[in-house]
This record gives structure tokens, C-alpha cells and sequence, in this order.
């Protein structure tokens, strides 16, 4: 038995093995027409489990537990106390579930274990806090109003925000457990319900999650899972008259449709999708801490990082000192499964994304790009591709444009700050970026100039549940974490009073 690899709690096995439907009002209901859908450990890309594959009459059926549940206000007609202390209640499940959560994430996504366990699940056990804490502080504002008639009358108006009604909540497959949790929380802080859509690839700790929040005492069929595809359950979810908020994370894509499909319920969107993010660092950055925080922000999760940093612009009097850095550290990284505590480079997801982020590296090499470290996919039995860092690239070139979301940087130099300030903006995305100096009046002057919706100095990646998170231009519509977030799974009334 390998010393490194994490034993598999029993738990976990029996989870795997067990029939997985839907979970509709608090139950296990298997697909109407009995589909299925293989779910795959990406370490070695053998079947570990299969969920229910659900189609239109199944939405229909799911959605109609979550609008009953609203409706009836079983969670809703809830004192905003009792929501906040349930959803602690929740936390604290998750918590005594995090290490069969953490592996369960890494045998379905890939990631090392460690990711799973600090990040998947303990950086998510804070967000469930922090957001049920919002359940007691929702408030709306008194106005005085000058209403003119009839005259001598007088007004009082105020707003209440009351909760949208069921959300759908789309989620990727990147951190499947922590970006569910996500957009259920808020939404339950808002005294909403909801229908959560995991990914193809990865739904199993979605249905784990559902069936947690039932043990937490959420009523049945306000935490509802649909497991299914993306282009007919997901699209059946998003476009259903009985939904009246769709949050969705993805790619840009999909998330086009998914809003258009929404909009034509005029149901409520926030679009959380892709990103292309830069990380400039200057002349005055230490060598060591610019290549520590590329390692980190390009190769996290393997770069399946919506706000991963993937073009590197460095300022040419560090450029030779930083790429090299970069391509001796990403030579020695050991890659090996997700479960290995050894390993830094775990698989990717699937086959299919394996296969477009080897694409990429060959597109770059056409297009003239030096491949200074891996380059290709690694000789493993599971979906591995090796950390890769290239250069020589041109700013208009595919891998400069476009998301790669896999273990690949992108380095290239510049000359002076608003050459930075270009390059980083010349882009159709704006999720994140960082920028690397110590020199204030340059940090200053540079961070209103950049198109992002998160700017990080000094670091890149870190998100903390009070800081809101979303896009510019291309990488999403509204935004997640704090009030923000809780905001946006309400709907906002005036109320007028004569007297
Ligand atoms: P994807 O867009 O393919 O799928 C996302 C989800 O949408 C999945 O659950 C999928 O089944 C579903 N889906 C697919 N087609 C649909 C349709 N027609 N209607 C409704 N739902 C549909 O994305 P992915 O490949 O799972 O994830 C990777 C992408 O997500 C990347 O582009 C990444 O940047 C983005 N992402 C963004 C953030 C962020 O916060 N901005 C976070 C993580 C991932």
C-alpha cells in the first residue's frame, strides 16, 4: 500500500455505489425515462458511479417541488433567525462530513485532496457561515415621499426586499461543491428555494449536499438536485416559467444562452463565466515572490480557474530571470493523482478537456511559441496533462485570446506601465487580474485603469466571502459574495402609506 495515497473512507465507497436520482422533495426519485450518466475518476478514467439522467418532464417535476416549497412557506414564512440558525446548523453537518466531502470531490473533479480539504470544503464551510449570517440583516429603507395629492395628504413609503422565489443554480465542474454552495446559500438566506444543476462530470458532492442540508433540517424540497445534461436538463432548468432567478457559473457560451433563456421569462440572471486574467509584474518585484504567485495563480486546480492567471506580463528587466524561474519550477512539479499527498499536478476533469488544452499547446506551437517547460499530455493512464509554461507568443495569437483553463501560462514582456495597462485590458474578458509593485503611486494609478471585476496587489486568487466577485465586458453579468449576493435573490418593494 503506497504511503501517500489517502486511504478511501467506507463511507465514501458506499456513496459511490449507491443508486443516485434526483432529489425531489426530499427524495431519491430515479429519472422518468430511466437514463444515465457515467461518472468517472480522472486519475485513472474508470467509472466510479453513475446519477440520473434527467430530461424536460423531470425539470417539470423538480421545479415543481421547489415552486410548492416556496409557496407554502416552509422556508420562507421561516423567522429570519431560524433560517440563519439552520444554515449554521448546515456548516456545522458539512464540517462533521468534510474529510468524506474532500474525497469525494477529488476521486469526481481530479484535484489534489489537500485543494479539496482547504478550499473545496473549508474555504466553503466559511462561506455557509459568513452567508447565514445575511439571513438576519436583510433591509430595505424609509423614504420621505412629496406626493402632492389630494392635497394635505401625507405619505410614508419604504422598501422591503422579499425573496425572489426558485432559483436555478447552474454550476461548473471546476469546484463543483464550493460553487454550489455558492449560490445555495444566499439564496436560502433570502428565504428562497432552489433546484441546484451540477455538471455532467461532477454532481456527486451536489446530491451529498442535498441530502446534508435535509439532515440540517431544511425542509424537503427546498434543496433540490437535478443531475443531467447541460444542453437538456440544464437548458430545460434555465428557460422553466417556474423559475424566477437562474444564477449560473460557466463558460461565456453557455452563459449567453442560459441568460437569453432566462430574459425571456424575465426571470432574474447573474452570469458568473470565463476569464483570461493577466498578472503584470513589474520592475520592482521580487523575483522569487512573481514566480511563487504565478505558480499559484496559474496551476491551482491545474488552471481550471475561472480567475486564473494565465497571461503573464512581466516588465523586460525581469522578463529572462521570471520566465526561467517559471519553467524550472513547473519542470519539478510532480504530477500524480488527486489522492496522492505528494502530488502538485493532478488530472483534469475529463478526456474531452484534456484533449482541448493539448490542442491549445499545439496551436501555440504552430503559431511559433517556445514551449519551455511540459507540453504535452503526460504518460499516465488518467487525464494528466504537464505544467507548461510558454513564451515568444504574439498578443494577438490564440493562446493570448483565448481560455485555455488548464495547466498552461502564457509569458511575454513589456516595456512601460500603460503598455501593461493595454495589453492587460486588450481582451474580451474582465474577470480578474493582479498587479505585482511595491511603488504605491504605480499601484495607485494602475488599478482604476484595469477592465476587471477583481483587482489583487501583490497576490492573485485569494477571494474572501465579503469581497464581491463577478465580470466585466465578457466574463458575466452581476455579482457573487457579500451583500451583493444576498441582494441579488431578492426582489425590491416600495410600499406607500397614506395616513
Ligand atoms: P459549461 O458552460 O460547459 O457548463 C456549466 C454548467 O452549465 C454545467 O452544469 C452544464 O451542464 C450546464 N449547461 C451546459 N449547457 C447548458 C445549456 N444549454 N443550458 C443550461 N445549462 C447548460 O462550463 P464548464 O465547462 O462546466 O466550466 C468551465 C467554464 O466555467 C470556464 O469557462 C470557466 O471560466 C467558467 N467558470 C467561471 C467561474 C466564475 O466565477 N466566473 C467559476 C468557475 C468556472
Amino acid at each position: 500500500m503506497d504511503q501517500n495515497l489517502v486511504p478511501v473512507l467506507d463511507e465514501v465507497n458506499a456513496f459511490l455505489r449507491k443508486e443516485h436520482g434526483l432529489l425531489v422533495d426530499g427524495a431519491s426519485v430515479a429519472a422518468a425515462a430511466g437514463g444515465r450518466i457515467e461518472v468517472r475518476n480522472p486519475a485513472t478514467g474508470q467509472v466510479i458511479a453513475s446519477v440520473a439522467d434527467a430530461d424536460a418532464a423531470d425539470v417539470d417535476t423538480v421545479v415543481a417541488s421547489a415552486h410548492r416549497a416556496f409557496t407554502s412557506g416552509a422556508w420562507s414564512g421561516l423567522r429570519p433567525a431560524d433560517r440563519e440558525r439552520i444554515l449554521l446548523k448546515l456548516a456545522d453537518v458539512l464540517e462533521a462530513h468534510a474529510e468524506e466531502l474532500a474525497q469525494l470531490e477529488t476521486l469526481n473533479q481530479g484535484k489534489s485532496i489537500h485543494i479539496s480539504r482547504a478550499i473545496e470544503v473549508g474555504a466553503a464551510i466559511e462561506y455557509v457561515r459568513y452567508m447565514a449570517g445575511w439571513a438576519t440583516k436583510i433591509t430595505g429603507e424609509t423614504m420621505d415621499v412629496s406626493i402632492p395629492v389630494p392635497q394635505g395628504a401625507r405619505y410614508t413609503a419604504y422598501t422591503r426586499r422579499e425573496p425572489v422565489g426558485v432559483v436555478a443554480g447552474i454550476v461548473p465542474w471546476n469546484f463543483p461543491l464550493m460553487i454550489a454552495i455558492w449560490k445555495l446559500i444566499p439564496a436560502l438566506a433570502a428565504g428562497c428555494t432552489i433546484v441546484l444543476k451540477p455538471s455532467t462530470e461532477t454532481p456527486l458532492t451536489a446530491l451529498r449536499l442535498g441530502e446534508l442540508a435535509l439532515e440540517a433540517g431544511i425542509p424537503p424540497g427546498v434543496v433540490n438536485v437535478l443531475t443531467g445534461r447541460g444542453s437538456r436538463a440544464g437548458q430545460a432548468l434555465a428557460s422553466h416559467p417556474l423559475v424566477s432567478k437562474v444564477t449560473f457559473t460557466g463558460s461565456t457560451e453557455v452563459g449567453k444562452t442560459v441568460g437569453h433563456a432566462a430574459l425571456d421569462n424575465m426571470a432574474r440572471f447573474s452570469l458568473e463565466l470565463g476569464g483570461k486574467n493577466p498578472m503584470l509584474v513589474f520592475g520592482d518585484v521580487d523575483v522569487d515572490k512573481a514566480i511563487q504567485g504565478a505558480m499559484m495563480g496559474g496551476f491551482l486546480n491545474q488552471g481550471q480557474v475561472c480567475a486564473a492567471a494565465s497571461r503573464i506580463y512581466i516588465h523586460r528587466s525581469k522578463f529572462d530571470q521570471v520566465v526561467e524561474g517559471l519553467a524550472a519550477a513547473a519542470s519539478s512539479m510532480t504530477i500524480g493523482a488527486g489522492m496522492d499527498l505528494n502530488a502538485q499536478i493532478n488530472p483534469l476533469v475529463s478526456a474531452r478537456q484534456q484533449q482541448s488544452v493539448c490542442r491549445y499547446i499545439d496551436i501555440a506551437r504552430a503559431e511559433g511559441a517556445r514551449v519551455l517547460s511540459g507540453g504535452q499530455a503526460a504518460d499516465l493512464p488518467g487525464y494528466f496533462v504537464q505544467p507548461t509554461v510558454l513564451s515568444n507568443v504574439d498578443h494577438r495569437s490564440t493562446v493570448v485570446r483565448e481560455e485555455i483553463f488548464g495547466p498552461v501560462l502564457v509569458a511575454m514582456p513589456f516595456d512601460s506601465m500603460d503598455e501593461a495597462v493595454h495589453l492587460a485590458n486588450d481582451t474580451p474578458y474582465g474577470l480578474a487580474a493582479s498587479v505585482w509593485s511595491n511603488d504605491l503611486s504605480l499601484v495607485m494609478n494602475v488599478v482604476p485603469k484595469i477592465q476587471a471585476g477583481t483587482v489583487w496587489v501583490n497576490s492573485h486568487i485569494p477571494l474572501d466571502p465579503n469581497m464581491p466577485f463577478g465580470g466585466h465586458k465578457q466574463s458575466g453579468v452581476g455579482r457573487e459574495f457579500g451583500r451583493a449576493a444576498l441582494e441579488s435573490f431578492t426582489e425590491l418593494k416600495s410600499v406607500c402609506i397614506a395616513h
